[in-house]
């Protein structure tokens, strides 16, 4: 039986262990896996990958079985990435730890719980889920007797690290150089970026769909989904929506990442990196979409950002949420009493340190970790006076 196809491994430009900025605390090197299989196994087995299951992408994590979660999204970004990977000799086991983990910093209640708890940290230094996710990497897990967070490699928590303001950056010494001097990540994590939107943009039209937010009437005036929507159509006529909908879907990522693969491919060899340094000061980012398909993905984002997240069915939801996050943000600031043991002893051990920022942050590290349901327990406990505990 002969392979479908076959690629000779990662190339120059991929990151690879023996060039690595290593990890903030030495370890002896694994002795059967690389070392970022070894980073992408401490994030499975961490409780924040656990907790993505139960966190909202864009539908509240009740409201129905069959919409993505945080969990599922970080599945589809991964395979997303890993295919573009191993087209492209990137290290494949690298681009899958930095999947897995880019959302782990992520709130409960999606992006309204994000932009609520940044509003309570306004006068903190504000919330940025990036920073968050590496702040769970970096220092909030404790499962290790050795050392506090999960002790990644410089390569894995850059590529969590997707942006960071200049104020932030300038706190995290080499981590944050690269926002400071306008160099690039290495090529895992400028793809792990990329495949973040391929994935959300698709599945969020599955999901905008099947909740009655969007209709297919409306995607076909848009360039990319109506191309293929008349595709579909034509090649089966009569297909029930339902699968006309996958069908339209799939087609729409592999399009997504077809493009990203034979763009890059250029991109890499025009440039040929002969190191994974020499992708940090090119130019430009080596991946990346086509010109037509940068504008075509534009569209639906747009699209989507009009029709779908601020469809006032989500808005309410949203509005919801943010009371929610903002009541149990003022409670407990107010009285870092009400926290559960160990987060007491951490936020005090921080207001030692920092005064009120450092009270907000230990707050704001225990919302932030919180699924959803959790945080509407949580609430229910703290407000309604029938709870007792
Ligand atoms: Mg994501």
């Amino acid at each position: 039986m002969s392979a479908d196809w076959d690629t000779p491994g990662p190339g120059p430009w991929a990151s690879n262990a023996s060039s690595s900025l290593g990890r903030r605390i030495a370890e002896p090197a694994p002795a059967y896996r690389t070392e970022y299989q070894r980073d992408r196994d401490r994030i499975i087995h961490c409780s924040a990958f656990r907790r993505l299951e139960y966190k909202t992408q864009v539908f509240v994590n009740h409201e129905g079985d069959l919409f993505r979660t945080r969990l599922t999204h970080t599945l589809e970004v991964c395979q997303v990435a890993r295919t573009i990977s191993r087209a492209l000799r990137l290290h494949e086991d690298l681009t899958e730890a930095i999947c897995l983990a880019h959302d782990l910093g992520h709130t409960p209640f999606g992006h309204a719980g994000q932009d609520a708890l940044h509003d309570c940290m306004r006068s903190h230094g504000g919330f940025e889920h990036n920073l968050q996710s590496l702040r769970v990497v970096d220092l909030l897990e404790e499962r290790y007797a050795d050392f506090d967070g999960l002790n990644l490699c410089f390569e894995t928590r850059e590529g969590i690290l997707k942006h960071c303001s200049a104020a932030n950056a300038r706190q995290l010494g080499q981590l944050g150089q690269r926002f400071l001097d306008r160099s690039h990540p290495g090529l895992e994590a400028q793809l792990a970026n990329l495949a973040d939107s391929i994935a959300y943009n698709s599945h969020d039209v599955d999901d905008g769909l099947r909740a009655g937010l969007i209709s297919l009437e409306q995607l076909e005036q848009l360039e990319m989904t109506g191309r293929l929507l008349r595709e579909v159509r034509s090649a089966y006529p009569g297909l029930e929506d339902r699968r006309l909908v996958y069908e339209m879907v799939r087609r729409l990522i592999g399009e997504l990442v077809a493009d990203v693969i034979l763009t890059s491919r250029a991109a890499i060899s025009t440039a040929s990196p002969e190191s994974p340094e020499a992708v940090r000061t090119a130019e430009h980012r080596l991946i990346r979409y086509s010109p037509a398909m940068e504008r075509q993905q534009a569209e639906l984002k747009q699209f989507l950002l009009h029709q779908l997240y601020r469809h006032h069915r989500v808005y309410r939801m949203v509005a919801k949420a943010q009371r929610t996050l903002r009541q149990l943000f003022d409670t407990l600031f107010e009285d870092i009493g009400l926290l559960p043991p160990r987060q007491l002893a951490r936020t005090q051990a921080m207001e030692a340190r920092h005064g009120d920022h450092g009270r907000a942050r230990g707050v704001a590290d225990y919302i932030a970790g919180m699924t959803d349901r959790f945080a509407i327990d949580e609430h229910e406990r703290l407000f309604n006076p029938r709870r007792l505990t």
